[in-house]
């Protein structure tokens, strides 16, 4: 029985006129159509796998608020990538959406030691991370096990932790400021790129965590630890403990 929520079956395309704004501005290389292409974005984790109308691959936030605009204007869904490794099928696009891959912004903007704090592009891999943190004696906390290969964009969007979460927290805990795009391709910023960040709301919280349901990250500031005896992993327990003294045995 039709449920009223059929699909078309007619495969949707990507309309000629946005096709040729999107080339404008992003170039040749930036707008991915051919079907080959197309589904090597269409997959994650998850092993589902969908087939995108196109991929964008954009290289600044101005761009990505021009994607957002030319998108809502053709109605057409946005669905945000870092490197897909994700196991829900949260980068799955459907076959009506654009791919907005982040692949392209993944430089380090600055790093702080003395402030103990990174400002990073969101397509950065982790892995790229703490190695440029290594020589400054610090590192960021969240170590998912896909680390070397998983986005600094999608670790805040999944709120990713891996097994330093138990001493340091997930990511939500180890991020001070975000910039974003919103659906209607505003530019947003979210906390501050201090430690100490008392005053206004905390949007910055509901953010990470939205698996790209809210906005797209386009920056973000990261808190930095330094790095301890340990270096930075959880220390497994080795201590042994001396004999309790006699009142204590019963
Ligand atoms: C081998 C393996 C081990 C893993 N181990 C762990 C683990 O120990 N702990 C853990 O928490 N997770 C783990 N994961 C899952 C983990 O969440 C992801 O690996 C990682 O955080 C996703 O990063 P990604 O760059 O691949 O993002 P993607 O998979 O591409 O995207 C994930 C989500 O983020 C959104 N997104 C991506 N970039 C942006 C952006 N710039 N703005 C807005 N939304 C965006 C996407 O739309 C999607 O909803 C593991 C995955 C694998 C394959």
């Amino acid at each position: 029985m039709p449920s009223g929520y059929d699909r078309p079956t007619m495969s949707p395309t990507l309309p000629a006129q946005l096709a040729r704004d999107l080339t404008t501005l992003l170039g040749p290389d930036g707008l991915l159509t051919d079907p080959a292409e197309r589904l090597a974005y269409g997959y994650d984790n998850s092993r589902r796998q969908g087939l995108p109308l196109a991929v964008a691959l954009p290289t600044t936030a101005q761009q990505v608020q021009a994607i957002v605009r030319l998108c809502r204007a053709a109605k057409l869904p946005i669905v945000a990538r870092g490197r897909g490794t994700n196991t829900t099928g949260a980068s799955v696009p459907g076959e009506d959406a654009l791919v907005v891959s982040f692949e392209r912004m993944n430089r380090v903007l600055d790093i702080r030691p003395g402030d103990r704090v990174a400002v990073v592009e969101p397509g950065l891999l982790n892995g790229d991370l703490q190695a440029a943190l290594a020589p400054h004696g610090l590192f960021w906390p969240p170590d998912p096990t896909s680390a070397a290969y998983c986005s600094i964009g999608g670790n805040l969007a999944c709120n990713a932790g891996g097994p330093r979460a138990v001493k340091y927290g997930a990511t939500r805990d180890n991020v001070l400021a975000i910039t974003a795009v919103t659906g209607t391709g505003e530019l947003v910023r979210f906390g501050a790129p201090t430690t100490k960040g008392a005053s206004g709301y905390d949007l910055s919280r509901i953010l990470i965590g939205s698996e790209g349901t809210l906005a797209l990250i386009v920056e973000a500031t990261l808190k930095l630890t330094p790095v301890g005896a340990s270096g930075g992993r959880c220390a497994r327990c080795t201590t042994t403990w001396p004999a309790p003294p006699p009142r204590w045995r019963g």
